[in-house]
């Protein structure tokens, strides 16, 4: 009992030396951390506006202002000390990101990041981002456990966080009214400013990406679309069809040999005479969680409404639900909800130890097996195989060791450590990988004489490599950079398909020619399967204008 006593009594002792601090204080000190020491992408990009220091300082103390009021706003009581806690500890990550990766923090970014599987987390972890979070977010969250909190009774404490934030709003207001034209001004030239701000820039794009409803359209059944939708005629009365729709991943259309670039980067494609390249395809968004989806939906970038797509079944659906075989397989962190209620393999959680290591495989089991499933399925069937590609920062991690072609290559994942070129040789050998697994899938379907078949690969969204500053992707799309944007897309076609199907590979090749998106996808596949709806467009089918009359282009 006495030992306790003893004990008990030294404990408070020591707290009555630490400080004792109002909360009010703590949120402060905090804020004023946050300005000072978390900002260097926004301080740097104000620097380079060449904003006067008049207008520097405003910023600076409407930001802390601003930042306070908030926090004030959200923390009450005991929650300060554990709210202000994490909130120095994700600053610190996402600093970390805005400065190496030039990382937006938008509603559609913070959406990708909780879809981040353990894999993706483990890659983008580095000692050196530790360290980071170690000295920026853990040390001044820890350093808050050695003041006590200053108990108030409530009326006392209500009326003080009144007059605070009263006081803080004001002090905002009154920051940002002198300068207001300089602020309109640098917001103008860089659309991007207000994302640099943090934490203010993850907190708030949270919550709109809290507010515009995922869960719910993730949680609810989805609404079925074109639900007029007939088969005529069906694999009962022609030769079954076989597409397999492969989803590329994070390949940039200026780095695809195919297209023109100056390595050659699709070496085994370039050799195969039958294949129709398409140069000019923009993708319908800049990451995996708005491009896949917006793929399959018959809304596209043209009428794009993430919430609609979100809460709406796929093209997927469509010819499932006609009695066609459909297969998602997938060598990635899943589909997006783009395959619920379809048939999926999770390649990527495969047990080959040829391809697979921590948790990862290489793009080439997702051949696995495919011959027999495709002899296995009768009628129609569509495959999509959705790859790993070249998914960053890693890249040096999506090809074999001995496939080594381009050196030297940038062997970790903090991208700004690298030169652009060794960043470029390892994303370059990657895009070899890509071709080999593409021409092996060729010839493996070109094997398979029961069906028409056709391959369609395309890529999701592009890549930043260093320009601008911007690494990885998911820029917000309307300043995404065009590397973000343009994507490869590759088409090949059994004799039997183009000739069964009525095609004309000619006059597919002229349609090459001119600009293709994503949006096109939705309505090709409806034409490949012969599905009628008035949810199809032939002006968005690939092959619409090549079927029957080869001069009509
Ligand atoms: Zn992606």
């Amino acid at each position: 009992m006495n030992a306790i006593a003893i004990d008990e009594g030294a404990r408070s002792a020591r707290r009555r030396s630490r400080p004792a601090l109002s909360s009010e204080t703590m949120i402060l000190l905090a804020c004023a951390w946050f300005v000072l020491a978390c900002n260097g992408p926004f301080w740097a990009a104000v620097q380079r506006a060449q904003a006067s220091t008049a207008l520097a300082v405003s910023l600076g103390v409407a930001m802390f202002a601003l930042h306070a009021f908030l926090i004030g706003l959200c923390a009450w009581g005991r929650a300060v000390r554990p709210l202000l806690a994490v909130l120095l500890v994700t600053t610190a990550f996402a600093t970390w990101y805005m400065d190496r990766f030039a990382v937006v923090f938008d509603a559609d970014m913070m959406r990708s990041i909780v879809q981040t599987d353990p894999a993706e987390t483990r890659e983008l972890l580095s000692p050196s981002l530790i360290l980071h979070v170690l000295l920026q977010g853990a040390l001044p969250a820890a350093a808050l456990w050695l003041v006590t909190p200053r108990q108030l009774p409530w009326r006392r404490q209500l009326k003080r966080r009144l007059l605070f934030l009263v006081a803080t709003l004001a002090l905002a207001v009154g920051a940002l009214l002198p300068v207001s034209q300089g602020v309109f001004g640098l917001m103008r030239g860089d659309p991007l400013l207000r994302y640099r701000i943090t934490p203010g820039n993850f907190v708030v794009s949270g919550a709109r990406a809290l507010a515009q409803g995922d869960a719910k359209a993730a949680l609810g059944p989805k609404r079925p679309i074109a639900t007029d939708a007939i088969q005529v005629p069906t694999a009962a009365t022609r030769r079954p069809r076989l597409l397999v729709l492969v989803v590329g991943e994070t390949v940039r259309g200026d780095h695809w040999g195919l297209n023109g670039y100056a390595r050659q980067t699709t070496p085994a494609l370039a050799a195969r005479a039958d294949l129709v390249n398409f140069p000019d395809v923009s993708a319908c968004g800049t990451s995996t969680a708005v491009s896949l989806p917006c793929m399959f939906s018959p809304r596209g970038r043209a009428h794009y409404d993430r919430a609609a797509i979100a809460g709406e079944a796929s093209v997927l659906d469509v010819l499932a639900n006609l009695g066609i075989s459909v297969l998602w397989r997938d060598n990635q962190a899943g589909c997006k909800g783009v395959c619920d209620g379809v048939e999926t393999q999770a390649m990527s959680s495969a047990d080959d130890p040829a391809l697979c290591h921590d948790g990862r495989c290489l793009d080439e089991i997702l051949l696995r097996g495919l011959a027999e499933r495709i002899q296995a399925a009768p009628g129609d069937q569509l495959i999509v195989l959705h790859m790993l590609g070249n998914h960053g920062p890693n890249y040096f991690e999506r090809y074999p060791a001995a496939d080594e072609h381009f050196t030297p290559t940038c062997r970790t994942a903090e991208l700004s450590r690298c030169g652009r070129e060794e960043i470029a040789n390892a994303y370059d050998n990657a895009l070899l990988y890509t071709d080999a697994v593409l021409d092996q899938l060729i010839e493996l379907l070109a094997a398979e004489r029961e069906r028409d078949i056709a391959m369609l690969y395309v890529s999701d969204h592009g890549e930043s490599l260093g320009e601008y500053g911007l690494y990885l992707h998911g820029a917000p799309y309307r300043v995404a950079p065009r590397a973000q944007l343009h994507v490869p897309m590759v088409l090949w076609m059994s004799p039997a398909f183009s000739a069964n199907s009525r095609i004309d590979t000619a006059c597919v090749r002229e349609v090459a020619r001119k600009p293709t998106s994503h949006d096109h996808l939705f309505s090709t596949l409806l034409g490949v399967f012969d599905v009628k709806t008035s949810a199809y467009d032939p002006e968005r089918d690939l092959f619409a204008a090549c079927r029957d009359s080869p001069e009509a282009v």
